[in-house]
């Protein structure tokens, strides 16, 4: 391809000038640059930070995350969502430390980790030790696709596979982690999906798009007809004698492996009688004196869209202790479990105001 070794020279000179002071920059250790990939695979830089630091100051080697429990590993990732990444994490480090291995740094050994797939290997092995691999995310791909004007569509496999093949050939020979480093924050703070600074470009003396004048059609991208589902969550406070009572979800839906207060999903709008049957065949909670509805949540997934309801539940006597579904917490530990955003969120406003 031409203009190849230009490419990656400019890039190269950009990311010396405009290079970010990240708090991963500063190290080559693989499990820390593994912590700040899982955590950015979602967030945007300026909240994952955040939970970084945070992760790090908790689990601050792999030998400390293996020897973590499940329930202290989400509780450090409450918020960030796709809860699958934490729970990935925590298996990994007790894995390789089940076999005395250190959290690898080359691609070969990195791929063979849950969680990890091509993206995160190459982005972690390029960084610590300048293997060649090349990374290929939505910044890369825009930028690459305006460069070069490819008008292969990013999200279908042809086009993955075109792309994936140019990013080989623009490679530099040295320099591969700083040059993938390079290229996604260029993509992420120059050759932005808005308002790229075109004019104020090293690149721009090689960009097609540039010279067509076509940066606003690439990259080309399918449009996802999936309709979102929308469903209604009707979570349970239940109250009694200082203590609170919880399950943990074990559907595979969402938030697996999260803790959150009894719950009934329905098609519609419930009634006080339906809350009440289902109390008593589910658990066995009878003597129901009343239910007042307290708040409403729309609370927005990629996928789904959630329509939370909180209900406060008053029973004169509750009598769970064989029951085994239902978890009776003090109320004012409540909060040292991890529970999905809403729920959380929710319930610091009724312990608190
Ligand atoms: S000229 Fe514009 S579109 Fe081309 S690389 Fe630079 S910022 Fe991106």
């Amino acid at each position: 391809m031409k203009n190849n070794k230009l490419f990656s020279k400019l890039i190269l000179n950009w990311y010396k000038k405009n290079k970010r002071d990240l708090p991963w920059r500063n190290t080559k250790d693989p499990y820390k640059i593994w912590v700040s990939e899982i955590i950015l695979q979602q967030t945007q830089i300026s909240q994952g930070t955040k939970y970084y630091f945070n992760f790090i100051k908790k689990f601050p080697d792999l030998k400390t995350l293996s020897k973590s429990t499940e329930s202290d590993v989400l509780k450090s990732w409450e918020g960030l969502g796709y809860y699958s990444r934490a729970i990935n994490m925590l298996n990994n480090a007790k894995l390789l430390k089940k076999h005395n291995r250190d959290f690898p740094n080359n691609y070969n050994e990195l791929i063979e980790l849950k969680g990890i797939g091509d993206y995160t290997a190459a982005a972690i092995s390029s960084i610590c030790k300048d293997e060649k691999k090349a990374v290929l995310d939505g910044n890369v791909f825009r930028v690459i696709s305006r460069v070069f004007n490819i008008s292969e569509p990013i999200n279908q496999p042809s086009g993955k596979k075109i792309f994936q093949e140019i990013i080989y050939k623009l490679l530099p020979t040295k320099k591969i982690g700083d040059y993938n480093q390079g290229l996604m924050d260029f993509g992420s703070i120059h050759c932005t999906i808005k308002k790229p600074k075109c004019n104020d470009c090293p690149v721009n003396i090689i960009c097609k798009s540039y010279k067509l004048k076509n940066i606003e059609s690439r990259p080309v991208k399918i449009k996802n007809q999936a309709v979102k589902r929308i469903r209604n969550f009707n979570y349970f406070i239940i109250e009694f004698k200082k203590n609170i009572y919880m399950q943990k979800r074990l559907e595979n839906d969402i938030w697996k492996n999260l803790y959150e207060l009894p719950l009934l999903e329905s098609k519609k709008k419930i009634t006080k009688q339906i809350i009440k049957k289902f109390l008593s065949s589910n658990f066995r909670i009878t003597e129901i004196i009343d239910c007042v509805f307290l708040k409403k949540i729309n609370h927005k997934l990629s996928h789904q869209n959630l329509n939370i309801f909180f209900w406060k539940i008053s029973a004169k006597k509750i009598k769970l202790e064989n029951e085994g579904k239902l978890l009776k917490t003090p109320l004012k530990s409540v909060l040292n479990y991890p529970f999905p955003k809403p729920i959380s969120k929710y319930l610091n406003e009724y312990l608190f105001t």
